[in-house]
């Protein structure tokens, strides 16, 4: 703006196209200019990337876009900006779930979290496309969706809407229909053999999938080994340290609540030397990993009234709840008493594990399992922080596993940072959340796609 001229001599002779003239010209420089950006002033900013805190700093966004991050001293604000005092704020990067199963009434129950973008790990394929063309065309309040619609799993899958393949051949045909219908990247169950892997890898290279896994009849070494990107919930560690993992991958292949329970009760008898030993390997691999420690955490305790009663609960709809049917999966699975017990004997191990990847130079996502029974849309992913930090990660570190981790796992370079030219994707947290990880729930301000939403607004929904 610095430098037009407001007054301007026209040489037209007519006076009253001189006076219209000089009218127009003096609306396009001198008018009151529509405000076509946001600068937020004031706040601390936590990049995402494990950088440093900026204080007292100023955020300009513009067309859905992170402009400028700049100490307040550092930068002027245009002039047709909207300030917002945000001083005494911090400002995060919006939280990715690196874990879903998302569904539509749980859109506006994410944003309302903070978490600005979901990674999908399987639905029905094309209700969940459908869904996620919905939210990219913008007229819903809604994280940005990723998505590897229906899981590929071997002979024998139980899990609903999978692709079941039994040879190569049909492996490679799951993974070419799925560039056809415009996937992210690609999921495989637990009854994925070496073979059937190798298949699924080989074409995912041709299109440059990216492959996650919840694996089952493969150890985590073998999977990462061969070339998974993601290994999901931290299956096949147990597999991989056990001396005798034939009985866990015979429960596998018994059936999918046999497996988990066997694969659940295993890690408590895990050694140290055993978990140390995966967990380097695994690190040296590069293979990223989603522990989804609120699921290992909220099922061990499926048995304790105060998870039935837990607050969060009540964003969800009373319908979903009902279809979720705890008691009924209890019985299904046959979890007793000694069951939750060998469960929770198994947390230490989970945690330890956790711990030693990370030391090792392993990269950690946070996700949750949420729409699955018991796993809250949105609000789970601040647990999981919580437990990433009781599993010894700092403040800073499981931030970035919800942010700029989250982002790389999806080949998403706009997201997860507050930064310029980063998408403007961000939250507004009225207290610290590096003095005490549970300050992330503490959210005054949703920002997805440039659009700034209040939270507490967007919570009168539901
Ligand atoms: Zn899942």
């Amino acid at each position: 703006m610095a430098g037009r001229s407001c007054m301007t001599t026209p040489r037209a002779t007519d006076p009253l196209r001189i006076a219209l003239g000089v009218l127009a010209l003096a609306a396009l420089a001198c008018g009151p200019a529509e405000k076509d950006g946001i600068a937020l002033v004031g706040g601390t900013v936590i990049s995402g990337a494990g950088d440093a805190a900026l204080p007292d700093a100023v955020v300009i966004i513009r067309n859905g876009t992170i402009e400028a991050v700049a100490a307040r001293a550092d930068i002027q604000i245009p002039k047709n900006t909207e300030i917002i005092d945000v001083s005494g704020r911090w400002i995060v990067p919006g939280f990715i779930d690196g874990h879903a199963h998302v569904a539509r009434w749980a859109l506006d129950r994410y944003v309302a979290a903070g978490v600005t973008a979901v990674r999908d790990l399987h639905g029905v394929r094309d209700s969940i496309l459908n869904l996620k063309e919905e939210a990219g065309l913008g007229g819903l309040v809604s994280p940005r969706i990723f998505s590897a619609s229906a899981m590929i799993d071997g002979p024998g899958t139980a899990e609903l809407g999978a692709t079941e393949v039994r040879t190569v051949s049909e492996a490679r045909r799951a993974v070419d229909d799925r560039a056809v219908a415009g996937v992210d990247y690609l999921k495989i169950g637990p009854l994925v053999t070496a073979e059937l892997l190798k298949g699924v890898l080989d074409e995912a290279g041709t299109f440059s999938f990216r492959t996650a896994g919840h694996l089952g009849v493969l150890d985590a070494l073998a999977a990462a080994s061969a070339g998974l990107a993601s290994i999901e919930h931290l299956t096949g560690v147990p597999e991989a340290a056990s001396r005798a993992p034939a009985s866990l991958f015979e429960a596998h292949r018994a059936g999918k609540l046999r497996g988990w329970t066997a694969f659940e009760r295993a890690w408590a008898g895990l050694d140290s030397a055993s978990l140390h030993r995966v967990a380097t390997a695994l690190a040296e691999s590069r293979v990223v990993l989603v522990p989804t420690l609120v699921m290992h955490e909220t099922w061990s305790r499926l048995d304790d009234p105060a998870i039935l009663s837990h607050p969060d609960l009540s964003t969800i709809p009373r319908v979903e709840l009902e279809n979720w049917n705890v008691p009924a999966l209890i019985a299904s699975a046959g979890w007793g008493t000694d069951v939750f017990a060998a469960f929770r004997a198994s947390r230490p191990n989970q945690d330890l594990f956790v711990r030693e990847f990370r030391s090792a130079g392993g990269k950690l996502v946070a996700g949750t399992n949420a729409t699955r029974p018991m796993l809250i849309p949105g609000r789970s992913l601040h647990t999981e922080l919580e437990l990433l930090v009781a599993a010894g990660l700092t403040p800073l570190d499981a931030i970035q596993t919800a942010t700029h981790n989250a982002a790389q796992l999806l080949g998403a370079d706009s997201l997860g940072m507050v930064a310029p030219g980063k998408a403007a994707d961000l939250i507004i947290l009225t207290a610290n959340p590096l003095a005490d990880i549970r300050n992330t729930r503490a959210i005054e301000r949703v920002m997805v796609r440039g659009q700034l939403y209040l939270a507490d607004s967007l919570r009168t929904a539901f």
